[in-house]
């Protein structure tokens, strides 16, 4: 199965990408994650992506495809992929395309999480990530047992430098921009599934679960 997951920033992608991920036993590729993996091992990538992240801008594409594709060449991809966070504009979208087809494959399903503005603004300023682990935690709906210290490692929680209010705003510009414009994309190749994102986790979870056992019955890639 081969699947993206799109929405806004905030939306629940990580969140739900972990559940997807170990419920389906496909590898979770996110490209948020990848970049700020280099930016904590300080590589000249890192170092690159940073310059873009604060600002709340998209990473160039070239940069951004390449390390998607060298990824999705790795051998856990043969069985399947979930993507949480790219393809981000059409660009990247066409990309993508371009690239399964050459090697006879297509995606399964588009799975779009639809969250309103204010509670998205709530979800990204209230997120807390662990820098060593990734876990990610919110204040209010999902807290740590502890506060502010990690479940999973013991380490602190920190806020990610671009979730703070200035920065969200310019990546909710540029997610109306960019990346809406992909819901129609991919309509048009009548795979996109719409998800309520407002419920709780757990439904949410839940409604794409659903929609994926309704599609892999039907999977022919
Ligand atoms: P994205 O990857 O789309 O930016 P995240 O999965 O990191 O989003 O979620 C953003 C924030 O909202 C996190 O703090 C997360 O704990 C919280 N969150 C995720 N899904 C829900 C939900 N269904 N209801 C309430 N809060 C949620
Ligand atoms: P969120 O979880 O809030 O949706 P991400 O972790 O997906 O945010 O992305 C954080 C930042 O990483 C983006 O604001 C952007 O600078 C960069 N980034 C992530 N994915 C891409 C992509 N596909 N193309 C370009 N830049 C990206
Ligand atoms: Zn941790």
């Amino acid at each position: 199965m081969r699947v993206v997951l799109l929405g806004p920033p905030g939306a629940g992608k990580g969140t739900q990408a972990l559940k997807i991920a170990k419920e389906f036993d496909i590898p979770h590729i996110s490209t948020g994650d990848i970049f700020r993996q280099n930016l904590r091992d300080n590589t000249e990538l890192g170092k690159l992506a940073k310059e873009y992240m604060d600002k709340g801008l998209l990473v160039p594409d070239e940069v951004t495809n390449r390390i998607v594709e060298d990824r999705l060449q790795k051998e856990d991809c043969q069985k399947g992929f979930l993507l949480d966070g790219y393809p981000r504009n059409i660009p990247q979208a066409e990309e993508l395309d371009k690239f399964l087809e050459e090697r006879g494959h297509s995606l399964t399903a588009v799975i779009n999480i639809q969250v309103e503005r204010e509670a998205l603004i709530d979800r990204i300023t209230g997120r807390r990530v662990c820098p060593v682990c990734g876990a990610t935690y919110h204040i209010k709906t999902s807290p740590p047992k502890v506060d502010n210290v990690c479940d999973k490692c013991g380490s602190e929680l920190i806020q990610r430098s671009d979730d703070k209010l200035e920065s969200v705003v310019k990546r909710l510009e540029v997610y109306e921009k960019e990346t809406k414009p992909l819901i129609d994309y991919y309509t048009r190749k009548d795979i996109l599934v719409n998800i309520d994102g407002n419920k709780s986790i757990d439904e949410v979870f839940e409604d794409i679960k659903k929609a994926l056992l309704g599609d892999r019955r039907n999977d022919i890639h």
